[in-house]
């Protein structure tokens, strides 16, 4: 059984309920010079100082860092994210944090790496980027674990296929990287890609956590084709059609360095069982190159702003995207955005209010009426040339007319509206960073994302929208969110903004998203995606015939990784040697 490790250092470097408050499961170990400011589970200074030796053998020194001292903790920004803790902690700085980072250089490297750890139970945790905001960054769900930081070095964009319209790619190549290589090359005519509210994250990180963008290749998931992926014991695989050797390819070089198929990023299935989906928001594997669709580009498109000006309109307006929707007349992952949050882009807080209590109904139509905004606003867009668009136009603006004082805007008529002017960037593929602006609304500000997956239906919406709404103003937090919309559900993304620095906000945050979890679940509610310490919880609620999608889960982690050194915890699968229940994060109080 992993256990003994140790408890957080007295002293904290600034932010977060002092450690005492979240002691970590991984007990007392005494600290000697040059250890990191958590050991993983079970392992000695000497254990440890042994490891890092050999890992600096297969890596280079450069590419191993070890977290020794607070002082590592101090990247707290997007742009310049850390690679070992979470910047946006509710639970202190130092909870979450990797004892040390590597940095593969290579497929190989990760082999050795993987059998490294397997030989000294280290467990390790694996990112390509680390701008898994709201969701936990860089973190290991394991405090102690070794972060393994694959795109510092493995960030080549390795093909471009402009006849097959997809690509191929490695973990560090972010949603920037491959739009400016299009742009670079020339290629925005013909292709386009998919991207998120921002850009820096990566590609194929997002996509295995099952993230979303706008275009009509929002589901990235949905659209990836192809994976190659080193196992917990070290093994390579290619899913697919990956697994059908190419005929040219040389079979003297390592099989990670050999030609693929013709058809690996063509055809999703290949031949048996479809491996790729136990790869997501899992435990089972490294992926190191993923293929990725790519849209062609449309030919002609145009964004737009339908504004709906009353709260209560709400059920209206989710009763007529539904059958657009699944019509596929809205072509593509629009959304319906809370004013609030479209508030928060263009100013912080204070510059709307003094008041320190939750944003008031009529103090909200002020601010959108300031802004020329409805209380709940829909972000879309028509894709084609111009008589397919004009038709489309007719269907979705002869439908938003039912709703009373509903107005309609493109990008030309409010040159000043920041978040317009974005979204006609994000809805055809063009990355960007403006929306981190939102996260200013408090001072110090960070954010958690309490994400439950909706029916496309005014009751629904209504019931989510007052449930989150109630429970953020009972925390003392403004409710800031927005509905999603995918083929068949929406993604309800609530976003908690708390003042990180501020022990209170971050327990009152804590609060209200473990709160939320379990009134969501009553409702029948679930969560698509969370951050590493609501893991637990949330796995929980999918407990449909005892949690037998669990026990399925933890048969297939054991087998795969009988030692559990491949991300323990992750979405709540723990290996058998940890004790789930001990390593459970106990739910605040308000
Ligand atoms: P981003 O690229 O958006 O910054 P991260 O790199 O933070 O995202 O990855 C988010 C999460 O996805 C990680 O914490 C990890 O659980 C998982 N992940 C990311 N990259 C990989 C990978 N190459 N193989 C397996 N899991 C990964």
């Amino acid at each position: 059984m992993k256990e003994p490790g140790r408890v957080a250092p007295e002293e904290t470097v600034g932010g977060g309920p002092p450690p005492s408050v979240y002691r970590k499961p991984n007990g007392d170990v005494p600290r000697e010079a040059g250890d990191p400011l958590c050991l993983p589970p079970g392992i000695s200074s000497e254990q440890f100082k042994q490891f890092t030796l050999r890992l600096a053998e297969t890596s280079g020194e450069d590419n191993v860092t070890v977290i020794t001292q607070s002082e590592e903790l101090r990247q707290e920004s997007y742009l310049e994210p850390s690679k070992c803790h979470d910047m946006f902690h509710i639970m202190g700085k130092e909870y979450f944090v990797a004892s040390a980072v590597v940095s593969p250089r290579g497929v190989d490297e990760v082999q050795t790496i993987m059998r490294l750890c397997n030989e000294f139970e280290i467990p390790v945790w694996p990112f390509s980027i680390g701008r898994n905001v709201g969701y936990g960054g860089a973190a290991p769900r394991v405090p102690g674990s070794l972060g393994m930081d694959l795109g510092r070095n493995m960030n080549k964009i390795l093909e471009v296929n402009v006849e097959g319209a997809y690509a191929l790619v490695e973990p560090g190549v972010t949603f920037f990287d491959l739009h400016n290589y299009l742009v670079e090359n020339n290629l925005r005519d013909k292709l386009w890609i998919d991207v998120p509210d921002l850009g820096g994250g990566s590609v194929l990180g997002n996509t295995v956590e099952r993230g979303v963008g706008y275009t009509p290749y929002g589901d990235h998931y949905m659209m990836h084709c192809g994976m190659e992926i080193v196992l917990p014991n070290g093994e390579l695989i290619r899913t697919g059609m990956g697994a059908l050797p190419n005929p040219k390819a040389d079979p003297n070089k390592p099989p990670h360095e050999q030609e693929p198929n013709a058809c690996w990023q063509l055809f999703n299935y290949g031949f048996g069982p479809y491996n790729d989906g136990i790869f997501t928001q899992a435990s089972l594997g490294i992926v190191v190159k993923m293929g990725i669709w790519l849209m062609v580009n449309p030919g002609g498109y145009q964004s737009y702003l339908i504004t709906i000006p009353k709260d209560e309109q709400l059920h209206q307006a989710v009763e007529i995207i539904r059958p657009l929707r699944v019509a596929m007349v809205l072509q593509n992952v629009p959304t319906l955005r809370h004013v609030l949050l479209d508030a928060a882009v263009m100013g912080d807080r204070k510059s709307y209010t003094d008041s320190s209590n939750p944003l008031t109904d009529e103090e909200m139509d002020t601010i959108a009426k300031k802004h020329n905004l409805g209380r709940w606003n829909f972000y879309g867009a028509l894709y084609g040339p111009p008589p397919v668009r004009e038709v489309m136009w007719q269907v979705v603006k002869g439908a938003f007319s039912q709703i009373e004082g509903a107005k309609f805007y493109f990008p030309e008529d409010m040159p000043d509206n920041v978040v317009l002017q974005t979204r006609h960037d994000t809805l055809q593929g063009i990355p960007s960073v403006t929306e981190l602006k939102w996260v200013d609304w408090l001072p110090n500000g960070a954010h958690l994302f309490f994400s439950p997956i909706a029916k496309v239906s005014g009751d629904d919406a209504k019931a989510q929208y007052e449930l989150t709404r109630r429970r953020c103003e009972e925390a003392g937090f403004d409710f800031i969110g927005t509905f999603v919309v995918g083929m068949r559900e929406m993604h309800h993304i609530v976003c908690i903004v708390f003042d990180r620095k501020d022990p209170d906000s971050c327990r009152r945050a804590h609060w209200v998203i473990s709160t939320l979890i379990d009134d969501a679940a009553k409702m029948g509610w679930g969560e698509y995606r969370t951050h590493i310490a609501l893991m637990d919880q949330i796995a929980d609620t999918y407990s449909f015939n005892n949690g037998a999608m669990w026990k399925f889960n933890q048969q297939i982690k054991d087998t795969l990784d009988p030692k559990g050194i491949l991300a323990p915890g992750k979405n709540g699968i723990w290996p058998k040697n940890y004790d789930r229940e001990a390593w459970k994060i106990e739910k605040p109080i308000l």
